[in-house]
C-alpha cells in the first residue's frame, strides 16, 4: 500500500512515523511535508489547498491512500476533488468539514442530534453581542465563527476585553458565537468514521495556552499526554454513544457523510460532559501522543474507515506506556513568531532513548523562499551558509515521548527538550504536570456513566 498524507505540521510527522509501522504500508509520501519528514520518507512540494494540484500528484504518484491532515485542504474541497478521481480518501468532504468550519453549524448539528453541549446564541452586530454577554455572565466566552486555528475563542472575566474579541470577529465574518462556561477538566477523543460506524482512539488531554499554569492567550497547542488515567471507567463508550455516534448519524441523515477523523473536544462537567468543539481532522499535538501508543496498523484502519468497512476493524491495540508530548514554540508565538534561527542539539535530543522529535515550523537554511520555508520566513545570508535546520514557524518541533507512567514520561520528555536550543525558544515547563500530581479531581464534579 501506498499512503499520500498532505500536511506539513508535526501532527503530520506522526502520522507518517505511525503510517510506516503498518506492515502493509509499502511507502509513504508527504506533501508539502517539512525536514524531518524528509529524513524518513519521500516528501513532494505541493501547495495542499489547490485540490487539482493535489490530485494530480495523487495520480502521478498512483496511491493507494491519501490522508488529509490539516483542517484547511478540507474546507477547501481537496477531499472531494480526490474522491471524484476514485482515490480512498482519510478526511471529510468540504460539506462535511463545515462542522469544524462553522461553529454555529456545529451548534446547530449538536441540537438536531440531542448532544450536550454548551448553551450558545449566535450575534450579528456588537449590541447583540454585549446583550449576550450580559445574558451569559462572566466567565465569558467569545468564539469566532469561521476557521481560526486554535486562535479565534476568548475566554475572559473581563467585559471590555470579551467584546473587543467579539467586535473584531464581526470585521472578518458576520457572525460571533457567545456560549456558556464549561467548568470541568477537558478531554480530547479522536473517532475514526466512515459514514456509518465508529471506532476511537484513546483519550488525550492537550495545553492550549501559551503560558504555565494555562495563562496567556490561546494557541495552537502547547502540549499533549495520553492516555488519561483519570477519567471514570466507560467515559470512551459514553462519548462515542451520546456524542460521536449521534453526530455521525445525524451528518448521513443530511446527506453529507462524514469520513475521517471526528475529533470531540468535551469538559467533563459538575452537570455531565458537555462537547467544547469538534474538529475534523487529527488534533496537534494530541496526535503526535495518541499515535506514539498506537499498535494496531494504522494504513490499513485509515483504508476501512475510506473505504466504509470500518466494523470489519476491531479494537485497537495501545502501548500500556504513557506518551508526553511538549512543545517547542518560536519567540513571539502566538502573535507574529520570529523565523531564521538556527536549531542545535536536534540530533543529540532525537538519539535519547523513547524520544521521538516531530517537526513543524522548521526549514532548511537554504530554503530561503522555496523549499520547506513558507515566504514570510526571513533567514539571514550568515545563518543561509550553515546549511542548519532553522526555524521556519510558530510552532516549530514537537518533542514526544514513552515512558512508564507521567513522571517518567515527563522526565523523558523534558530532559530532550532540554537538548534543543535556539535564541527566543519557549515552551511549557507544566504539561501534564497537574495530572502527574493527582490533581483532577473529576470523580468530584462529573457523574461517571
Ligand atoms: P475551541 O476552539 O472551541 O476548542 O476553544 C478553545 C479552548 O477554549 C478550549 O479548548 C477551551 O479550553 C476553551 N473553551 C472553549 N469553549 C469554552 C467554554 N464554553 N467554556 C470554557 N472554556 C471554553
Amino acid at each position: 500500500m501506498k499512503v499520500l498524507v498532505i500536511g506539513s505540521g508535526s501532527r503530520e510527522h506522526a502520522l507518517v512515523l505511525a503510517l510506516s509501522r503498518d506492515p502493509q504500508v509499502d511507502a509513504v509520501i508527504a506533501a508539502p511535508g517539512n525536514p524531518g519528514i524528509a529524513a524518513i520518507a519521500h516528501t513532494e512540494a505541493v501547495d495542499m489547498n489547490d485540490a487539482a494540484a493535489v490530485t494530480a500528484l495523487a495520480e502521478t504518484l498512483d496511491v493507494d491512500l491519501v490522508v488529509i491532515g490539516p483542517e484547511a485542504p478540507l474546507v477547501a474541497g481537496v477531499a472531494d476533488a480526490l474522491r471524484e478521481s476514485s482515490f480512498p480518501v482519510f478526511g471529510p468532504s468540504s460539506e462535511a468539514a463545515v462542522l469544524e468550519g462553522s461553529k454555529a453549524f456545529a451548534k446547530e448539528i449538536m441540537e438536531s442530534a440531542n448532544v450536550p453541549t454548551a448553551r450558545a446564541v449566535v450575534a450579528y452586530t456588537p449590541d447583540e453581542a454585549a446583550a449576550a454577554l450580559d445574558d451569559f455572565g462572566a466567565p465569558y466566552v467569545v468564539k469566532a465563527d469561521g476557521l481560526a486555528a486554535g486562535k479565534g475563542v476568548v475566554v475572559t472575566s473581563d467585559r471590555a476585553e470579551a467584546l473587543t474579541h467579539a467586535s473584531s470577529c464581526l470585521e472578518v465574518s458576520d457572525r460571533v458565537v457567545i456560549e456558556d462556561y464549561l467548568d470541568g477538566p477537558e478531554v480530547s477523543l479522536f473517532v475514526l468514521c466512515d459514514g456509518q460506524h465508529t471506532l476511537p482512539l484513546a483519550p488525550a488531554q492537550d495545553f492550549k495556552r501559551i503560558g504555565d499554569g494555562d495563562t496567556g492567550p490561546n494557541t495552537g497547542g502547547m502540549g499533549a499526554y495520553s492516555p488519561l488515567l483519570w477519567i471514570p471507567a466507560g467515559t470512551v463508550d459514553d462519548i462515542v454513544t451520546t456524542v460521536a455516534q449521534p453526530v455521525v448519524d445525524e451528518m448521513t441523515r443530511r446527506g453529507t457523510p462524514f469520513v475521517g477523523l471526528l475529533y470531540c473536544g468535551l469538559a467533563l462537567t459538575s452537570k455531565g460532559m458537555r462537547v467544547v468543539e469538534f474538529n475534523v481532522r487529527f488534533g496537534d499535538p494530541e496526535t503526535q501522543s495518541v499515535l506514539a501508543r498506537l499498535r494496531s496498523p494504522l494504513g490499513q484502519t485509515m483504508l476501512a474507515a475510506a473505504e466504509g468497512r470500518l466494523d470489519e476493524v476491531g479494537d485497537l491495540d495501545w502501548d500500556p506506556r504513557t506518551s508526553v508530548t511538549v512543545v517547542m514554540a518560536a519567540e513571539n508565538y502566538p502573535s507574529t513568531p520570529r523565523t531564521g534561527d538556527i536549531i542545535r542539539g536536534l540530533n543529540t535530543a532525537d538519539d535519547l532513548d523513547d524520544v521521538h522529535i516531530l517537526h513543524a515550523g522548521t526549514a532548511r537554511a537554504t530554503d530561503t523562499g522555496a523549499g520547506f520555508a513558507p515566504e514570510d520566513t526571513v533567514i539571514s545570508e550568515d545563518v543561509a551558509e550553515t546549511g542548519d535546520i532553522v526555524t521556519a514557524g510558530g510552532r516549530v518541533l514537537s518533542v514526544v515521548s514513552l515512558g512508564n507512567g507521567l513522571d517518567e514520561a515527563r522526565a523523558k520528555a523534558y530532559a530532550a527538550v532540554d537538548e534543543v536550543k535556539w535564541d527566543g525558544e519557549q515552551h511549557r515547563t507544566d504539561i501534564a504536570e497537574v495530572a502527574a500530581r493527582g490533581q483532577i479531581a473529576v470523580a468530584d464534579i462529573y457523574p461517571a456513566p
